[in-house]
């Protein structure tokens, strides 16, 4: 969201410092799929945004010299009543504007050979969904916006902002305005605004295998039938209920710590796998086995790769809240918060930054 930020005050002439206490990026950005992602977003203003967003981060891309896979996702269907869902989805939503399409079994697997075949119901196909790397995104993009003029400033944590003077642990910087994204440290700046905010932390466990054979890629990123809970677009959907319900009934398991599967590739092939979601302020720094067995076990329905051996696992915390799709504070003339996109940060992160920028007039 600060890399966002930066570019898009830079893009329109302003002089930007930025400042990120770590030597390196090591949040939720780094942690995450790599999804560029607006099938998940609920019609109207957020996928409005999610999809103006991707036009800007396929221009930071480019102009950044940096790789993406276009290749679009596909949603799969093993259950009557997954099927019926995406059915439903892929009727209506065009109407709405995602760029999808319903497609039986053998279409799908003439898509992806990643998608296990047995079972296999059908899917829903959108092109507007990207992946990108985030481990090379995020730690090559400070040296794009260093070529545009921004000031990357790491291992400077900002201790406080009263403008024109924001200080820092190195000293102190002179700006109009200071945008604070700073993800789920809800403690060193303005503790009062996020205590009253209705913000948390989402814990997420994560996995990756080590690179697949080097002439085998994913294709299409992918989801199945326990993601179409998350998602706020399948909302739309009259069937959902019927599925959640199912789902429910018949895996408790999957509901206690909100699991739902999403795979992506890597720039070197490897395959990302997640995930889990455990609500609470206070993260639990352990990691539970279960629920990495419970992730490998869903994926094993729908997935096919080479090598499913795991090389590496981690979790990762994002900001979220309850009611709102991110959220924004101004405690001060001349300061302006916007943290807590939730699960769709990656997703969002250009056009909010974008949305600020207009919104403070500059
Ligand atoms: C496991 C996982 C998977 C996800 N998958 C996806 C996905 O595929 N697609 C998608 O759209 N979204 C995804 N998300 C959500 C997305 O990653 C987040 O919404 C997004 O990364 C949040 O960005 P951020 O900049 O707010 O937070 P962060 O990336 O955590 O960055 C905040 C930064 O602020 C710095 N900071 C904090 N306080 C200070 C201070 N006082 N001074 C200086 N620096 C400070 C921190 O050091 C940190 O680097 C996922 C999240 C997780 C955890």
């Amino acid at each position: 969201m600060g890399l966002a930020h930066a570019y898009v005050a830079a893009r329109r002439g302003h002089s930007v410092v930025l400042c990120e206490r770590g030597r390196a990026a090591t949040g939720a950005s780094i942690r995450n799929f790599g999804m560029i992602w607006p099938i998940g977003q609920p019609s109207g203003a957020m996928h409005q945004m999610a999809l103006r967003s991707r036009e800007i981060w396929l221009e930071v891309l480019q102009a950044a010299r940096l790789p993406y896979l276009p290749t679009g996702s596909l949603h799969v269907a093993y259950h009557d009543d997954e099927a019926d869902v995406l059915r439903e989805f892929a009727e209506i939503a065009p109407r709405a504007g995602y760029a999808c399409e319903w497609l039986d079994a053998p279409a799908v697997l003439e898509r992806s050979h990643a998608v296990q075949p047995k079972g296999l119901k059908g899917g829903v196909a959108s092109s507007t969904e990207f992946t990108v790397d985030p481990r090379l995104v995020v730690a090559r993009l400070p040296e794009y916006l260093r070529e545009l003029g921004v000031a990357v400033h790491f291992g400077d944590a900002v201790t406080h902002i009263e403008p024109p003077w924001i200080e820092t642990g190195g000293g102190s910087h002179e700006a109009d305005i200071a945008i604070v994204c700073s993800g789920d440290d809800f403690e060193t700046l303005f503790p009062d605004v996020f205590r009253a905010s209705g913000i948390t932390r989402c814990k997420l466990q994560m996995m990756r295998t080590a690179p697949q054979p080097a002439d085998w890629h994913l294709g299409p990123a992918l989801a199945a039938g326990l993601t179409l809970r998350f998602y706020k677009a399948f909302q739309m959907c009259t069937t959902l209920g019927k599925l959640k319900e199912r789902v429910a009934r018949e895996k408790p398991e999957y509901e206690k710590y909100l699991i739902h599967v999403l795979v992506s590739e890597t720039a070197d092939g490897a395959i990302t796998l997640g995930d889990s979601h455990e609500y609470s302020a206070c993260v639990d720094i352990f990691d539970k086995r279960e629920i990495d067995e419970l992730i490998l076990r869903e994926a094993e329905t729908f997935l096919r790769v080479p090598d499913f051996q795991i090389a590496e696992r981690w979790h990762g915390v994002y900001s979220t809240h309850a009611e709102k799709p991110f959220f924004e504070a101004e405690p001060d003339a001349g300061i302006h918060i916007v943290t807590a996109p939730g699960g769709s940060g990656m997703t969002l992160s250009f056009g909010l930054a974008e949305r600020t920028i207009a919104g403070l007039g500059l």
